[in-house]
């Protein structure tokens, strides 16, 4: 068997053309284009990187958007300050703190700060709790693009058996509950979940989300199985990357290794993915890319509910 591959790139692209043009109607209509304050401290580069992608894409859809930069020094208080300034600016609809933030501030009280209606990232207890309730609720952007690729691939939820790897509060956990919103079977494994590759090859639906390049084998996947593949892992080893792709692929990443010293990789060793799974999503090219394009649609979600639109 050979997966079919479950290319992130033109979903959000139909995603990213959806938001444009429910942006230009809110201009058209009712004269106002959402707003989206993205904010960084520190000189962290992945995360410059992902802020960069984040600001061009609200331009490229016709979002406002805002970058506020600060120092790696900046104190708790500041950045707070900063916070509530931007919750009580009416024309800001959303607000994004990029993470990891420097040791000196609190994340957890950062975020708990952002108003619940302007949390585009969904990592507001609020919003979390609404998602447990089944309320609508702002969800994050990573498992929500998920939901997106098997929805838009016409890939059964209902009554399937997901089985998700990790249970972060950013990926594992509000991915559990919005398959379990659309009515999968969920089980959440972990570190300490014992026979793992007993229960994920029973999953019709199998989510990695573990920050291990590789880890999910073919021993872990049922035949046939749709297999989602959060990681994102930078991988320098070219022993390693040749366990995990096939002759074609591979001497296109040991040429990617050779130049910019690392090649990404997912949580799934794809060779054997592909072999044994239906559906699979590629890393670089699956969930990756729908992150940006769903908190372009979150910031527009909430631009919309805050003004009843
Ligand atoms: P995380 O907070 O480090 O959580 C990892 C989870 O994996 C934990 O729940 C951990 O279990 C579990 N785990 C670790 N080793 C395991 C093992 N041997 N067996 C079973 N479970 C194991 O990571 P995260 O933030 O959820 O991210 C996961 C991956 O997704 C990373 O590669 C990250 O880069 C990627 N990611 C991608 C996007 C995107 O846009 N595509 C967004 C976010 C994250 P315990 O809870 O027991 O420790």
């Amino acid at each position: 068997m050979t997966a079919k591959i479950l290319s992130g790139n033109e979903i959000a692209d139909a995603i990213k053309r959806e938001v444009a043009a429910e942006v230009a109607t809110l201009v058209k209509d009712y004269g106002f284009r959402p707003c989206l304050a993205v904010v960084r401290v520190g000189e962290d580069a992945a995360s410059a990187v992902y802020v960069g992608s984040k600001v061009r894409t609200s331009e490229e859809l016709g979002l406002i958007s805002e970058h506020h930069h600060l120092a790696a020094e900046t104190s708790h208080e500041v950045l707070l300050k900063l916070v509530e300034n931007l919750n009580n600016r009416a024309e800001v609809d959303g607000i994004l703190v990029q993470l990891p933030l420097p040791r000196q501030i609190d994340e957890r009280e950062i975020l708990e700060k952002i108003n619940a209606e302007k949390d585009v990232d969904g990592f507001h207890p609020l919003n979390v709790g609404r998602l447990a309730h089944g309320q609508n609720a702002l969800a994050p952007c990573t498992p929500a693009g998920v939901i997106e690729i098997l929805k838009r691939s016409d890939i059964k939820i209902a009554g399937e058996h997901a089985v998700i790897v990790g249970r972060s509060n950013i990926v594992g956990k509000p991915m559990a509950m919005l398959l379990l919103q659309e009515n999968a079977t969920v089980t959440i494994c972990h570190s300490r979940t014992k026979n793992l590759a007993e229960i994920t090859s029973q999953a019709d639906i199998l989510v990695a989300a573990i920050g291990r390049a590789g880890f999910i084998r073919g021993e872990h996947i049922k035949k046939g199985a749709t297999v989602i593949d959060v990681g994102i892992n930078n991988v320098s080893d070219t022993e390693l990357a040749r366990e995990l792709f096939d002759e074609t692929e591979l001497e296109k990443r040991l040429k990617i290794i050779e130049k910019r010293g690392f090649t990404l990789v997912g949580d799934v060793n794809p060779r054997e993915a592909i072999e044994k799974a239906g559906n699979f999503t590629p890393v670089p090219g699956g969930v990756g890319l729908l992150t940006v394009a769903m908190l372009m649609r979150n910031t527009l979600n909430a631009a919309k509910a805050r003004r009843n639109i």
